[in-house]
């Protein structure tokens, strides 16, 4: 009796996977180079089993080192995908890293970003939402003790 549930169950469940698959395939699989076939293939429910089991993957990132003395005051984007963390412990995302450079001379910037900014200050939040499609909620800082 619970497995004729349980293919009743997978079946439906897969038969609304097809159609949002359809409509994401409609949406970006062209610009993105899938199909909704593609996508079932990779992702249909084979049994429930496997959605209980199902574990996300936490990723673990260095916590955010700011030099607040010495360095400049500017966030950068960082090399690709950019570092937007959710600091668990301040209860806050974090956005981008400290620009690395050091501070001119009495100021709070360096060369670089005495004038321009375009990702804000790292003390302050970002100027713009270019970072919030990056937040990863499996991703977390590391607590290194
Ligand atoms: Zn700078």
């Amino acid at each position: 009796m619970e497995d004729i549930l349980e293919g009743i169950i997978v079946s439906k469940l897969n038969n609304h996977l097809k159609l949002l698959f359809n409509a994401i395939e409609k949406k970006y699989g062209e610009q993105c180079g899938f199909t909704s076939q593609s996508l079932y293939a990779d992702y249909s429910i084979k049994s429930l089993k496997s959605i209980r089991t199902y574990k996300r993957k936490i990723k673990f990132v260095a916590p955010l080192e700011l030099d607040l003395e010495h360095k400049c005051n500017a966030r950068v984007w960082g090399v690709g995908i950019p570092r937007v963390v959710f600091n668990e412990r301040t209860n806050k995302w974090e956005y981008g890293l400290q620009c690395q450079r050091s501070r001119l001379q009495g100021m709070e910037y360096c060369g670089l970003h005495k004038k321009n900014r375009p990702h804000g200050n790292i003390l302050e939040r970002p100027p713009h939402d270019s970072f919030e499609r990056h937040k990863k909620i499996d991703l977390k800082i590391r607590e290194d003790k």
